[in-house]
């Protein structure tokens, strides 16, 4: 008898346990119908700044797969259906339709269930929150409606509140569009939830360098509206200021409403729990992607990681396992990076703050280098931060700021925090050395040596 997979959510997570499930089996074994409450599937929303700074211009290049390419792979994809309930005693969801005239609703029998929902941008509770011109973004339909605004309305003043890296992202890119852009945050730096306060300043130098203006520290009280019901200021105890559109870089929680409704358990950080096989407290029911807790291999923690590498991978779990496989998501160490303005942004691990929320005694130490060799063409300053767990001297983090060549020497770290090796052996890796990729002591080696020396 021919199994049914039933799919919710068609972005990273959704569509990769589908594409991998239909690898795994014939349409003869097993239906696979994912529901998409949005026009798009496949999409890469981290592609969204760069569509609405226009460094991308086609919306069709932020779609790796098309609805109608994966009906063409043998995957029934319905976009604009909506899943509104979850019936896991009757094995079936309810759906609706967002295209007919009355939001026509119908059961869809399963077998097996992916809860693949994403997040949804938070929204802060003060007033005018709901004003026109005030913007979320996580789906790519929130990117072409940021980017249609910027387009159509010409606005002159954006202010982005929330200074984590999608709130940075989109503030270069209104600057790139000719916009004069303010930043609000309650802390006192950018991405004082990623990088340590020594590391998060260079950033904030950086945002000043191309003309964005901080108001670190300062929470918003609420946003003051045309007669329109447009949006035209943001409120803080310290100042107005004028805003033609607001973005909110205020962070995501995990989409877990169906979830909860269906009785699904979900953790103390608001994700739904699952094993390591991607499985959820209910049977052949699975998550995976941003709305789902991680374990943190760290600090043994669990938590909500919402970045695409890890949705792709744990899609990628459910669709094996799904299918009769029996594969693991291991967790992760919280690596990601960003490009802010001049700078690559990387870190992995803990930083110093979150050592010390973990209780895990740590040093610290930063070095500055150049991404090259000094005298090599393109040279440019990278400062390298590593932290060591004392007396261990296992490498628990690492932070890195630098320009191009910077970021992504992130890995080797991150590897060694995986590996669970200590600073003197990072600080004796074999790295490559090239005058054109690096000083002849990289440095990434550099500062695990200044951790083993400190320890
Ligand atoms: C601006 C931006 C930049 C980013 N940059 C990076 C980056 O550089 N690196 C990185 O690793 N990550 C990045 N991310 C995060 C990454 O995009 C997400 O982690 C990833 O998209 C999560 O995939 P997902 O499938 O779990 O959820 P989502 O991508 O949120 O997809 C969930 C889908 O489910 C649909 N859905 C929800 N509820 C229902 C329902 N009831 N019925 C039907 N459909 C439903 C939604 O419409 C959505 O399309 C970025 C995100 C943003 C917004």
């Amino acid at each position: 008898m021919t199994e049914r997979l039933v799919v919710v959510g068609g972005d990273a997570a959704g569509m990769t346990a589908a594409a991998r499930a239909r690898r795994r089996r014939v349409p003869d074994e097993l239906e696979i119908v994912a529901f998409e409450r949005g026009p798009f599937t496949s999409y890469s929303a981290c592609g969204i700044p760069y569509f609405v700074g226009d460094l991308v211009t086609d919306i069709d290049e932020l779609v790796a797969r098309t609805p109608e390419e994966h009906r063409r792979n043998g995957i029934d994809v319905r976009t604009e259906h909506e899943v509104v309930g979850i019936d896991v005693d009757r094995r079936r969801v309810r759906v609706r339709d967002l295209l007919s005239a009355g939001g026509e609703e119908r059961d869809e029998p399963f077998d097996q269930l992916v809860v693949a929902t994403g997040a949804v941008p938070f929204r802060p509770d003060v007033p005018g929150i709901d004003a026109d011109g005030i913007f979320g973004v996580q789906t790519l339909a929130d990117g072409v409606a940021v980017r249609r605004a910027i387009d159509e309305r010409a606005p002159n003043r954006a202010v982005i509140v929330g200074g984590g890296y999608i709130g940075l992202e989109m503030a270069e890119a209104l600057v790139r569009r000719g916009l004069e852009v303010a930043l609000i945050d309650l802390t006192e730096q950018p991405l004082a939830a990623t990088l340590d306060a020594d590391m998060g300043a260079l950033v904030a130098d950086a945002l000043r360098a191309v003309g964005v203006t901080l108001h670190m520290g300062e929470p918003v009280d609420g946003f003051d509206t045309t007669d329109g019901g447009a949006v035209r200021a943001v409120r803080t105890a310290r100042r107005m200021l004028p805003a033609d559109v607001v973005v909110l870089g205020t962070g995501v929680r995990p989409e877990t409403r169906l979830a909860e409704a269906a009785g699904i358990a979900l953790g103390d950080t608001g994700g739904i729990v699952t094993d390591s096989r991607m499985e959820t407290s209910v049977d052949g029911v699975w998550a995976a992607g941003d709305c789902v807790e991680t374990i943190d291999l760290v600090t043994g923690r669990r938590g909500v990681v919402p970045l695409g590498t890890h949705a792709n991978k744990q899609g990628r779990v459910v669709g094996i396992n799904a299918t009769g496989g029996d594969v693991r998501f291991p967790g992760v160490v919280g690596t990601a990076a960003s490009k802010i303005c001049a700078y690559e942004v990387a870190r992995t691990g803990v930083t110093e703050r979150e050592a010390a929320r973990a209780g895990i005694d740590v040093v610290a130490a930063t070095i500055e280098a150049t991404s090259r060799a000094g005298y090599f063409p393109g040279a440019e300053p990278i400062t390298v931060k590593v932290v060591a767990e004392r007396p261990t001297g296992r490498i628990v983090g690492a932070q890195i700021v630098g320009e191009e060549g910077a970021g992504k020497r992130i890995d080797v770290l991150a590897t060694a925090i995986w590996n669970r090796m200590h600073v003197d052996e990072v600080a004796g890796l074999d790295l490559s050395y090239a005058p054109p990729f690096a000083p002849v002591w990289d440095p990434v080696l550099v500062a695990a040596r200044k951790a083993a020396s400190m320890l």
